[in-house]
């Protein structure tokens, strides 16, 4: 069975083919310039491809309700050709055949439950960071959506007492991703967290805004697992930290089994990265 996956990113957007089994057969990749010109070569791969159904990822905001007129609207986003647009309609006007649909990162959150570091659970989170912060939630089985869909990189943090950088997030300031994100990374330490890799200050403060949220997190959502992916998580060494200051801040309050070994709690990716294009192959899979 030939399935179509489309991560619609805010710089690529990568098509895949793939099967039942999550496998990849083929791949492309596509500059996101605007809808007039990045369309057609994407309609035009999975045309060619043949294609029984379709998930699509997408960076956002996008509109999940299906009783909303704007269904698979990409709506708000400061990407102006792409505001408002009408990429699941667009899509479907080419292309018949079935098509799931949800935010990139609640398909890679699909991704790694299906096939990944979260298989088996019945409720996780995944958190990316790296140009921005990015979460998708499974609950009950299933990704959590609500009234629009968790926006959970802009969570609101509190300050640590020597930190003065005012935050990169032009709504909030100091937010999850204002303080932690790659961009903040480099605002505050005049240099990209890649240069900054052998520098424990840098990172010690970045664990403890992190392990902030994903304590915030296992108090709201109470996940059985939290997994950490996207670019500034490639500085391995922020596992270690993160741990520390996660049981620092929970101080005992949530004592369970799957907390009891944070080394298997709070881990890594997993997939090679392909989780979110994996989890545009589960959408896909969910709409058959
Ligand atoms: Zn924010």
């Amino acid at each position: 069975m030939k399935i179509g996956a489309l991560e619609a990113g805010g710089t690529k957007m990568v098509c895949a083919v793939g099967n039942e089994k999550g496998e990849i057969l083929d791949q492309i990749s596509l500059s996101t310039l605007t809808p007039k010109e990045t369309m057609p070569g994407i309609i035009d791969y999975f045309h060619k491809a043949g294609i029984e159904a379709l998930g699509v990822g997408s960076f956002g905001p996008v509109d999940l309700n299906k009783k909303s007129d704007t269904y698979g609207y990409i709506t708000s986003t400061p990407k102006l050709a792409w505001r408002n647009y009408n990429l699941l309609g667009e899509l479907k006007k080419e292309l018949f055949v079935p098509m799931g649909f949800d935010t990139d990162v609640n398909a890679s959150m699909l991704g790694e439950v299906t096939w990944g570091n979260a298989r088996g659970l019945d409720s996780a989170i995944y958190i990316t960071i790296g140009t921005g912060v990015g979460v998708g939630i499974i609950s009950n089985g299933a990704l959590l959506h609500g009234m629009l869909h968790p926006e959970a990189g802009h969570i609101l943090l509190a300050r640590e007492a020597h930190d003065s950088y005012k935050g990169k997030c032009p709504y909030h300031g100091t937010c999850l991703e204002g303080l932690a994100a790659g961009p903040a990374i480099e605002e505050r330490w005049g240099k990209s967290g890649k240069d900054l890799a052998g520098i424990q200050q840098v990172w010690e403060l970045e664990a403890f805004y992190i392990a902030q949220a994903l304590v915030n997190y296992t108090l709201i959502v109470s996940p059985q697992r939290i997994i950490l992916g996207g670019g500034v998580m490639k500085q391995e060494q922020l596992f270690l930290l993160i741990r520390q200051k996660y049981k620092e801040l929970m101080n005992s309050y949530i004592v369970t089994r799957e907390t009891e070994n944070l080394d298997e709690y709070i881990v890594p990716a997993g997939l090679d990265g392909n989780q979110g294009i994996m989890g545009c192959i589960a959408l896909a899979l969910q709409e058959i």
